[in-house]
């Protein structure tokens, strides 16, 4: 199956991305957001997101600006996906609003189309049950293309063609990334799961009162050679992000030691958001990580 258009639904921090990164590698690319102004916010927080980072973007500034111009904004979902190959969902994390997309996407995506799902967290054999076409349905995990991680996990559901899979992987690298295939399902996928361990004992040593959360980030930056540590990296994930996905293991194991902490909630609830709303761990633009000196000594 040759993939020749994309849509992207949900046009926040990463579908805005994937869809730049598709039409930038001669993908006709459609979009749609509930909030018509996301796009345009997402790309200047993109834009801020670049100027701030010392790692390279798969894409750079000046061609992910001009691609972005090449992606047809809809009006509708139904506008969409008419004639799309490949639908890729980046909603917010929630398992009923997935499901509902799942569902719509069905509805309106032609058969032929392969219907995917940007997750951080959920297997798409959650999702599947929501089409009547299991059998095109696939978890498509991007991880930040601005910050030059041009990974991808790629994992069938309970009934995915292995011609899917193939023709996934294929698209993957088409686009200049790398597909990491999970081979059984698992909850996080691939490199996620490596992360998300990280995460946690980062958030439970900080909303223990363990450790304070620069001193883990300075360790980690003097220990790894990056140039932000896991607080950072929440911070530019969005907290309420981190707290969804988050949320999706601990549902699932009932351990309370994977319940996102309190402390995290809180914040959120403050609209300390991270990089998106100017605060989270470190306030922005200039977060107190990029100062000289922040890696030699505590404050
Ligand atoms: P986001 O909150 O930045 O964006 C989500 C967008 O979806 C918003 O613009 C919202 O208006 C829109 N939306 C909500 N309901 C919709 C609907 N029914 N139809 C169309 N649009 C709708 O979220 P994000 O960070 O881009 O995450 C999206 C998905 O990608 C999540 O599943 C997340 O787990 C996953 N993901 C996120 C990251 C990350 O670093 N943020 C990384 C990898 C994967």
């Amino acid at each position: 199956m040759k993939i020749q258009n994309v849509a992207v639904i949900g046009t926040g921090i990463l579908g805005t991305q994937i869809a730049i990164q598709a039409a930038c590698h001669n993908y006709k690319v459609a979009v749609f957001d509930l909030d018509a102004a996301s796009w345009a916010r997402v790309l200047e927080r993109l834009k801020i997101r670049m100027q701030n980072s010392s790692r390279k973007p798969t894409i750079p500034w000046p061609q992910m600006k001009r691609g972005a111009k090449l992606v047809t904004q809809c009006a509708s979902l139904k506008e969409a996906v008419a004639g799309t190959d490949l639908v890729i969902e980046a909603v917010p994390e929630n398992l009923a609003l997935k499901r509902k997309v799942f569902r719509e996407l069905d509805i309106m995506a032609p058969r032929k189309a392969i219907l995917a799902t940007n997750s951080s967290s959920i297997p798409v054999s959650r999702l599947e049950k929501a089409t009547n076409r299991p059998e095109k349905c696939l978890n498509i995990h991007f991880y930040s293309l601005d910050q030059g991680r041009n990974i991808v996990d790629v994992m069938g559901g309970t009934r995915t063609l292995p011609r899917i899979i193939k023709t996934g992987k294929e698209w993957v690298q088409s686009i200049g990334c790398i597909p990491l295939t999970v081979k059984k399902e698992i909850l996080g996928f691939c490199f996620n799961r490596v992360w998300r361990a990280i995460k946690r004992e980062a958030l439970y040593m900080w909303a223990g009162g363990f450790v304070d959360f620069r001193d883990i980030d300075r360790g980690w930056m003097n220990w790894s050679g990056m140039s932000l540590g896991p607080f950072g990296l929440m911070d530019g994930v969005g907290l309420d992000v981190v707290y969804d996905i988050e949320m999706v293991y601990y549902q699932e194991s009932k351990d309370p030691k994977d319940r996102p902490p309190q402390a995290l909630k809180a914040m959120i609830d403050r609209g300390n958001l991270g990089v998106k709303t100017g605060r989270g761990f470190y306030v922005y633009p200039d977060p107190e990580f990029r100062r000289p000196g922040f890696l030699r000594a505590s404050p």
